[in-house]
């Protein structure tokens, strides 16, 4: 587990929530019904039902970074494309957002990426491995 004892994932992840003027609300909808922003009222809706392998952590790390980056995405007339783009921009921020939690900055890219896989388990990212990936790849790609 994270090398910063000093705090827990969720006490970390509340902090962003709070800096950021977010509300958490927890609901119990059904197995079928996924997290939801709400963006003008800038509360995350988290669906206790809601049958996913991501952890509860990822799942709200992804929906900060929706609210996050809300102003570049103002607009109700999502296209299928730029949907999927802000939901593969909101995993991508997510990755970092508990990246940042669970490597300790005097950790090396190399030793980051050597513990990729415990970070994937540890958050159960297992889908988005690619993403980890590319997130915590210590050769930068141009
Ligand atoms: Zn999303």
């Amino acid at each position: 587990m994270p090398m910063c004892a000093h705090t827990t994932v969720l006490d970390y992840l509340e902090e962003i929530i709070q800096i950021n003027h977010i509300t958490l609300i927890h609901v119990s909808g059904t197995i079928y019904d996924p997290d939801v922003v709400n963006s003008q009222k800038r509360v995350i809706i988290i669906n206790r039902s809601f049958q996913t392998s991501f952890s509860y952590y990822f799942r709200i790390a992804h929906e900060i970074s929706h609210l996050l980056s809300d102003r570049q995405h103002d607009t109700y007339n999502f296209s299928q494309l730029s949907k999927s783009t802000a939901e593969r921009q909101a995993n991508l921020q997510g990755i970092k957002i508990l990246a940042d939690y669970y490597f300790t900055d005097e950790q090396s890219q190399k030793a980051c990426w050597e513990r990729r896989f415990a970070f994937i388990e540890t958050f159960k990212l297992g889908p988005l491995t690619h993403l980890v990936e590319k997130v915590l790849n210590p050769i930068k790609k141009q």
